[in-house]
């Protein structure tokens, strides 16, 4: 499965269609928080994919013949890998979700985080203001997840729950740069509280 090609087709389909049969409006919400300006390229692609249904999880490629089993790769996870799965059921992405949940919470006020509006970004009842971090980090754990599962397939090298929450705050160390540069120093400080991250590895 070529993901450059598919991103590319998915893409050129300018008019976004109904996400899940999900009404026009929510739909809309769901593409304009997956093509959002505040998360990096790379962050939009795998929400494109996991709206589309189409990132190349095991449970995909088994499907079309591309792998000789659906199951969860981490190990002792028997499970199948679908999209589901591998952000949010999996017990490995549970044990991430778990630590990061407090950090999202103390950052944003964010409390109801569930699978729908992690995939969406949708319903994140957030401080006044701090949607757009929370949006930003649910994304960095999204990718950590995908990232650190491809680490530990294609490199045959497991990566723990810790190191793949050390992936995640690499992820939002850019974001906290980036706001240094928009908003100053004092602000971002504010905003991302850095020194505090150690306390949820
Ligand atoms: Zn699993």
């Amino acid at each position: 499965m070529d993901q450059k090609k598919l991103m590319a087709e998915i893409k050129d389909q300018e008019q976004p269609t109904l996400v899940h049969n999900l009404p026009e409006d929510t739909s809309k919400e769901i593409w304009e928080a997956a093509n959002s300006k505040s998360i990096a390229n790379s962050q939009k692609d795998i929400a494109w994919m996991t709206i589309h249904g189409c990132l190349p999880v095991r449970a995909f490629q088994h499907r079309r013949g591309l792998a000789t089993s659906a199951e969860c790769p981490r190990e002792d996870c028997k499970g199948e890998e679908d999209i589901r799965h591998l952000l949010w059921s999996c017990p490995y992405a549970r044990g991430v979700w778990k630590k990061m949940k407090g950090l999202i919470f103390r950052l944003t006020g964010q409390t109801n985080l569930t699978y729908e509006n992690i995939l969406h970004g949708t319903n994140l009842k957030c401080n006044y203001g701090k949607e757009e971090t929370a949006w930003r980090v649910i994304n960095c754990v999204k990718e950590s997840l995908w990232a650190s599962r491809n680490i530990g397939i294609y490199h045959h090298n497991p990566i723990e729950e810790k190191e793949c929450i050390k992936l995640c705050f690499d992820k939002m160390t850019t974001y906290y740069y980036v706001d240094i540069n928009k908003y100053g120093k004092t602000w971002a400080k504010g905003n991302w509280q850095t020194k505090s991250w150690s306390e949820y590895i």
